[in-house]
C-alpha cells in the first residue's frame, strides 16, 4: 500500500513542493496530477491540482504524509517546501480570521524600524496575508536564476519556494538576479524575456537576501547586533517596506530627509513612484515591489554603516553599536519590561535550535513533557514539535525512550529497559 518509490531524487535546497513533484513525475513519465492521483491521495478524491500555486501554498490533506511514506523524506522537511509549513513564522495564518481586517495591523505595527509609531497610520485591509498576492486567483510569481537554469542537466532546475514570493531578489548560490520566467506546476518553461541573461545583483541586495536565505535554512538571522528568529526578521522586513511606502505628508522633517536620502541612494523615485492613494505592498505590481526591496536593502546597508539612524523599536538590531541619544535634561521614560515577549523570543529560539540540533530537540521535548506520565500527552507534544519543523528523527519516539535516555544507566530500574 505504501511502498517506497524505487527512484526518488531528494528535494533541492529550498525547492518548492510543486517543483520537486514535477521532477519525480517526469521520472515515471507521468504528469504531476497523475502522480498525485495514482499514489498520493485516496481513490475518488476530486481534482487535486487546480493551479500551480495551490500545491505550494497548502497541499491537500494527506499528500505530505503519503509522500513521506513513498520517499522517506521527513515530514518536517516536506512541510517547509510549502507556504503553510512556514506558518506562523512567515505569516500569522493562511485562513481568513474573524478579525481579518486587523491582520496587516498586527503584522507591521507591533514594531517599527526607521520611523516612530506616530508617523505611520494604522491600516485595516480585509483578507490581507503577508507576502501573498491579494488576488487569490493570481498564480504564483515565477522567477529563476539564469546561471542555475543553464547549469542543470535535467531539463530545468524548477523553482524554489522563496522565488515565488516578493521577499528576495537574488539566487543564494550565484548572487545573480532572479529573472521573470514562465512556468507551470513547478516546471520551468521559458524566460519571460528572450534576451534574459545572468546579471549580478547589487551588493546591498546580496547582503539582505543572504540574511533571508540563512533564516530559511537555519531559522535564525544573524543581524549586526544579535541573531533573531526568522519570524522576527520577516516582520522587520515587512515593517520597513511599510515605512518606505508611508506618504511623505505624514512624516516629520527628520524622517522626510532620511527617506529622500534612502531613495536617492537606492536610485528609485520615493515610495517606488506610488503617487496615488496608499496600497499594501502585496497588491503592487512586481516592478514596484522590486524597487521597495532594493530600497529596504539600501536602508539596511546605510543603518549598518552608521549613515542613517533607525529610530524604531527594532532599529537597534541593525547597527553594530548601541544607539545612545544625547540626553536633553528630561527624565527618560522607563520602558516596561515585556516578559511575555521575552518568553516568546526564548521559545522561538529553542524551536529554531531544535530544528538544527538533535540534542536541543531532545531537551526541548523532555522539558515540555517533564510533568507528564502519559504517552498520549507525550505523543501529542511530539507531533506539535514535528509540525513546527523539528525533524522527526531528532526526537525520542516514546516517553519511556525519552526517560531511558535521560536516566544514567546505574539509576535505571529493570522495568525501564
Ligand atoms: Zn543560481
Amino acid at each position: 500500500m505504501s511502498r517506497r518509490w524505487p527512484l526518488h531524487p531528494p528535494p533541492g535546497d529550498g525547492e518548492a513542493l510543486s517543483s520537486w513533484l514535477n521532477r519525480l513525475a517526469e521520472i515515471y513519465g507521468l504528469s504531476v496530477e497523475e502522480l498525485i492521483r495514482h499514489d498520493l491521495v485516496p481513490p475518488g478524491t476530486g481534482p487535486v491540482v487546480h493551479d500551480g500555486g495551490a500545491l505550494d501554498l497548502d497541499p491537500p490533506a494527506g499528500v505530505l504524509s503519503a509522500l513521506h511514506r513513498r520517499t522517506g523524506v521527513p515530514l518536517g522537511e516536506l512541510r517547509q517546501m510549502t507556504i503553510s509549513g512556514w506558518v506562523p513564522w512567515l505569516l500569522d495564518t493562511l485562513d481568513v480570521e474573524p478579525e481579518a481586517e486587523a491582520a496587516l495591523d498586527t503584522y507591521v505595527h507591533q514594531d517599527s524600524v526607521l520611523l516612530t509609531a506616530k508617523e505611520r497610520p494604522r491600516r485595516q485591509v480585509p483578507g490581507w496575508r503577508a507576502w501573498l498576492p491579494s488576488d487569490r486567483r493570481r498564480g504564483p510569481m515565477r522567477r529563476a536564476c539564469p546561471t542555475c537554469a543553464s547549469t542543470t542537466t535535467t531539463g530545468g532546475s524548477g523553482f524554489t519556494l522563496v522565488s515565488q514570493l516578493p521577499l528576495t531578489l537574488s539566487c543564494p548560490q550565484h548572487s545573480c538576479r532572479l529573472e521573470p520566467a514562465l512556468g507551470a506546476l513547478g516546471a520551468f518553461i521559458a524566460w519571460a524575456r528572450q534576451d534574459t541573461s545572468a546579471t549580478a545583483a547589487p551588493a546591498p541586495v546580496i547582503a539582505m537576501d543572504s540574511l533571508t536565505h540563512e533564516g530559511l535554512r537555519t531559522g535564525l538571522v544573524p543581524l549586526p547586533r544579535r541573531r533573531v528568529h526568522v519570524g522576527v526578521w520577516f516582520r522587520l522586513l515587512r515593517t520597513l517596506i511599510d515605512e518606505l511606502s508611508t506618504p511623505v505628508s505624514l512624516l516629520r522633517v527628520r524622517s522626510r530627509r532620511t527617506m529622500q536620502h534612502l531613495w536617492d541612494v537606492a536610485g528609485h523615485p520615493p515610495r517606488a513612484g506610488m503617487a496615488g492613494p496608499w496600497r499594501p505592498y502585496e497588491t503592487l505590481p512586481w516592478p514596484q515591489q522590486r524597487m521597495l526591496l532594493e530600497a529596504a536593502a539600501t536602508t539596511l546597508q546605510l543603518v549598518k554603516a552608521g549613515e542613517v539612524t533607525a529610530y524604531g523599536t527594532l532599529g537597534h538590531l541593525l547597527s553594530p553599536e548601541a544607539y545612545r541619544p544625547v540626553p536633553d535634561g528630561s527624565t527618560p521614560i522607563q520602558r516596561r519590561r515585556d516578559y511575555w515577549r521575552e518568553i516568546e523570543d526564548a521559545t522561538n529560539q529553542a524551536i529554531a535550535d531544535a530544528q538544527r540540533d538533535p540534542a536541543a530537540a531532545r531537551q526541548l521535548l523532555t522539558t515540555l513533557t517533564a510533568l507528564t506520565r502519559s504517552e498520549t500527552t507525550f505523543r501529542r507534544t511530539r507531533e506539535d514539535l514535528v509540525a513546527l519543523g523539528v525533524p522527526d528523527r531528532h526526537l525520542p519516539r516514546t516517553l519511556t525512550e525519552a526517560h531511558a535516555r535521560d536516566t544514567p544507566p546505574a539509576m535505571r530500574t529493570p522495568s525501564s529497559h
